[in-house]
């Protein structure tokens, strides 16, 4: 495995697997790796002859008071973690290299995607993720690309930028990887508490209720749809959760919907805050 922090060298060292035709996997992630990011690497390794990490804390999805000093960062095991997983090249960029000061010309605009859900709740955190997967995807040129479910906004803008854009990326899509409890896998689970960890799993099991009730409980009006929505909303707040958002949105367009319907397949979707820990999770019913 070689770690690799300029953009010219990566280049270099991909020039003869791009030359022979290989296919090149990239697998992106912000560091702090756990078994969601190895699940990306593993379907990566299995698809591809190369696969490509990338370890980069992108400060332009943050907003101004998001966690982006303080989010984990954990070089040396993920870099072990990498090897043991079979990655080729990882690479860790040093901000400077992707955003040098003269570079503020231009940004991606997005239309109605990121009305609701993340979108609402943090401006601007899109046009970042799309700003550095764009970059991502022109440094390595990669002929696929993995990216989790867990974090769908991003996988359905994402799979809309190339779509739209033309980029001859295959975008493939990881499943949420849980903890034993179902609590969605992330980096920012480390900042929990034991307290806060204990009531964490709950967001998970609130939304699969949620799904089951759905699925098996036959015509269901606008206010059973409402009152299922609200019931939830408060059994988390009563247990210390502050709620961002639990809406059930078109799988198409991200709207939020006021009914469901049985041909149709809809996400139910949750961002909420414990202490200070945001955390998010969906299903895709
Ligand atoms: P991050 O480092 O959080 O930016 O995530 C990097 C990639 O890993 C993104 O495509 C995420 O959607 C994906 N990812 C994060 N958590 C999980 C998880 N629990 N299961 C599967 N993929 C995940």
């Amino acid at each position: 495995m070689m770690t690799i922090n300029s953009i010219t060298s990566l280049r270099e060292a991909l020039k003869p697997a791009r030359q022979a035709g290989k296919r090149i996997g990239l697998v992106p992630t912000m560091g702090a790796l756990h078994e969601g990011h190895l699940s990306l690497i593993a379907e990566a390794r299995q698809v591809c002859d190369v696969v490509v990490t990338t370890i980069f804390v992108n400060p332009t999805q943050f907003g101004p008071n998001e966690d982006l000093d303080r989010y984990p960062r954990t070089l040396k095991q993920d870099l072990e973690a990498c090897k043991e997983a079979g990655v080729d090249f990882v690479f860790t960029p040093e901000t400077t290299e992707l955003y040098p000061p003269e570079a503020q010309f231009l940004s991606i605009r997005i239309a109605e995607l990121t009305d609701h859900l993340c979108g609402a709740t943090r401006p601007g955190h899109f046009n970042g993720v799309l700003q550095i997967v764009n970059k991502l995807f022109n440094i390595v040129q990669p002929t696929d690309a993995w990216f989790g479910q867990k974090d769908i906004q991003q996988l359905i803008l994402l799979e809309t930028m190339v779509r739209e854009f033309n980029i001859p990326v295959r975008i493939h899509r990881g499943k949420t990887i849980r903890e034993a409890d179902g609590l969605a896998m992330s980096s920012r689970n480390r900042y929990l508490s034991a307290q806060e960890r204990a009531i964490a799993p709950q967001l998970y099991a609130e939304i699969t209720s949620i799904r089951d009730y759905l699925k098996h409980g036959g015509d269901i009006t606008a206010e059973d749809l409402d009152r299922t929505l609200a019931a939830a909303r408060y059994r988390l707040t009563e247990i210390g959760f502050k709620i961002d958002y639990l809406s059930i949105v078109d799988v198409r367009n991200l709207q939020p919907q006021q009914r469901v319907y049985s041909d149709r397949t809809y996400i139910i979707a949750v961002a909420a805050k414990i202490g200070n820990t945001r955390l998010i999770d969906n299903i895709i019913f």
